[in-house]
């Protein structure tokens, strides 16, 4: 595996679940990682100590990257503090699951603007920093639901869809500056995200896993660890579906 040696990367939502577990996957390669967080400052500053304990480094960074203004500034302080940013993973993503009919505006638009905008404002702030330098990964956390879209998820399945022609757009921009831009697309992880639903949707989702097991924070941390490295150097404008099987074909 290929070294992250003091490359700086930025992760948000960093403060539990699979952000949390990105952010301690690239500083054991030896990147200085931004944890992000929006609200949860204890859980944040337990991530960065577990990284320093474990021998590595990291800083905790609050913004609600919902916020475009907020976003901006994470990514300035972020090249600010490390005089530079290489690595940026959109990880940070809310859901408000309802069926069409009974979905609120205000559903809508907290998962839209949450975990579609915020991706957009971070990576066109980040890009401005790469493209300068003439190198960066961006790796943006989709979902499989983006790939085949979900009942009761209109808005979570568009904002990750939209992601995805994020991805791809912005990739193609970037390419000739030698920044690339991918997306991974998880499938059922076990994370404090999805142990809140049914046992009866839990089952229904294992169903679909060809592999039989849910995956954990850890295998979509290595999906993006490989992502940032110049092991992927020749790799842009990609899915990467993380999912035990659940969308080939
Ligand atoms: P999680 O709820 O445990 O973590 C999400 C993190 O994002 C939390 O730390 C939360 O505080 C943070 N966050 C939310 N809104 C924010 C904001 N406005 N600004 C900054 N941070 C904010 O969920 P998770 O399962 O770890 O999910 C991480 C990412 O992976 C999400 O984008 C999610 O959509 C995606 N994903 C998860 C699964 C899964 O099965 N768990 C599957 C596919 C995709």
């Amino acid at each position: 595996m290929s070294s992250l040696e003091s490359r700086v990367a930025l992760v948000t939502g960093a403060s539990r679940g699979i952000g949390a577990a990105v952010a301690r996957t690239l500083a054991a390669r030896g990147a200085l990682v931004a944890v992000n967080y929006a609200g949860s400052a204890d859980a944040a500053a337990a991530v960065v100590a577990g990284i320093e304990e474990a021998g590595g480094t990291a800083a905790v960074f609050q913004a609600d990257v919902s916020d475009p203004v907020q976003a901006t500034a994470l990514v300035e302080a972020v090249t600010a503090r490390f005089g530079r940013l290489d690595i940026v993973v959109n990880n940070a993503g809310i859901t408000r699951d309802g069926l069409l009919v009974r979905m609120s505006d205000e559903d809508w638009d907290a998962v839209v603007r949450t975990n579609l905008t915020g991706a957009f404002t971070i990576t066109r702030a980040a890009a401005k920093v790469m493209m300068r330098a003439r190198a960066g990964s961006i790796i943006n956390i989709s979902s499989v639901v983006g790939l085949t879209g979900n009942a009761g998820q209109a808005n979570y399945a568009a904002a990750k869809a939209g992601m995805i022609g994020l991805t791809r757009s912005v990739a193609r921009e970037l390419a000739s500056r030698s920044v690339r831009v991918n997306a991974i697309a998880p499938g059922f992880i076990e994370t404090d995200m999805t142990c809140e639903l049914s046992p009866a949707v839990r089952e229904a989702a294992l169903g679909q896993v060809a592999m039989g097991t849910f995956g954990q924070p850890e295998d979509i941390a290595a999906a993006v660890a490989f992502l940032a490295s110049d092991e992927a150097r020749y790799i842009t404008g990609q899915v990467l579906a993380v999912d035990g099987g659940m969308t080939f074909v």
